[in-house]
């Protein structure tokens, strides 16, 4: 089965409201429409943009997706400071990222708590981007793949087959985020295809068919092509040069 390939940028803690407008326009205009039928295009501005931006891609029309950042495993409450999937999904969120490795880092947070994230996602049809990855020393110890399978099988906990195939799971690991130092697209592959197969192991070959598996990790037009030609990445989630409108507009068209 064919899937469209899905290049999401995570504009991380940058950008004003005002600077997100300008971004996404810059965007929309580079980006010419043939290309959205064959790549999937997605913005994930912080939640202070979200309605800035929705207002030009409904305004103007634009094929472009967008989401969040991260979701609260509730709905509504006194959780303070949280944005929930019900708040997202008025905003019209196509995606949220789920599990991101800073999120891990910075805010402790357990694969229970992203499997919360993922359902709380998937109840408000969201699709979530739930982020796996593994560190460098787990890397060094050749540790990746049995890492990377056992986060996933822990954050996908609970949910069925049919629900599993709305996921988008991202491969990022966390050596190679920000860092300049990309994956090769053979480690990249090893570790996106052991994510397929455990997909079908566990929800069936239709599923794994299904889901879109991106790599993450310094992703830039000089190593986009190498990267989705690989037989199980299906795109890329794009941190730092999602800001360059520019580099990101090339990349996309390149994937
Ligand atoms: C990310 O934050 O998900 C990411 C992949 O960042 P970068 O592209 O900057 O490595």
């Amino acid at each position: 089965m064919a899937r469209t390939p899905l290049i999401a940028g995570n504009w991380k803690m940058n950008l004003n409201h005002l600077e997100a407008i300008a971004l996404v326009q810059k965007i929309a205009f580079s980006l010419p429409e043939k290309y959205y039928a064959k790549v999937e295009v997605a913005v994930l501005p912080p939640f202070t943009a979200i309605r800035a931006v929705q207002n030009v891609i409904e305004g103007d029309k634009l094929k472009l997706k967008y989401g969040a950042q991260d979701v609260s495993p509730v709905d509504s409450g006194a959780y303070t400071g949280d944005i929930s999937g019900l708040m997202l999904a008025k905003l019209g969120c196509h995606y949220v990222v789920v599990g991101h490795s800073e999120r891990r880092e910075y805010h402790e947070e357990s694969d229970e708590l992203v499997n919360k994230k993922v359902k709380a996602a998937l109840k408000h049809g969201i699709t979530p981007i739930l982020c796996v990855g593994e560190k460098l020393d787990v890397r060094e110890a050749n540790g990746q793949v049995e890492h990377c399978s056992d986060q996933l099988v822990a954050d996908l906990k609970g949910l069925k087959a049919e629900q599993v195939a709305n996921v988008v799971i991202a491969y990022e690991p966390v050596w190679a985020i920000g860092t300049g130092k990309v994956a090769t697209p053979a480690d990249a592959q090893e570790v996106c295809g052991a994510i397929r197969k455990k997909l079908d192991e566990k929800y069936g070959s239709e599923v794994a068919a299904t889901v879109r598996v991106l790599y993450g990790g310094s992703v830039k037009s000089g190593n986009i092509s190498d990267l989705v030609t690989q037989p199980d990445i299906d795109g890329a989630l794009v941190g730092g040069a999602s800001l360059d409108g520019e580099e990101f507009t090339k990349l996309s068209a390149m994937a």
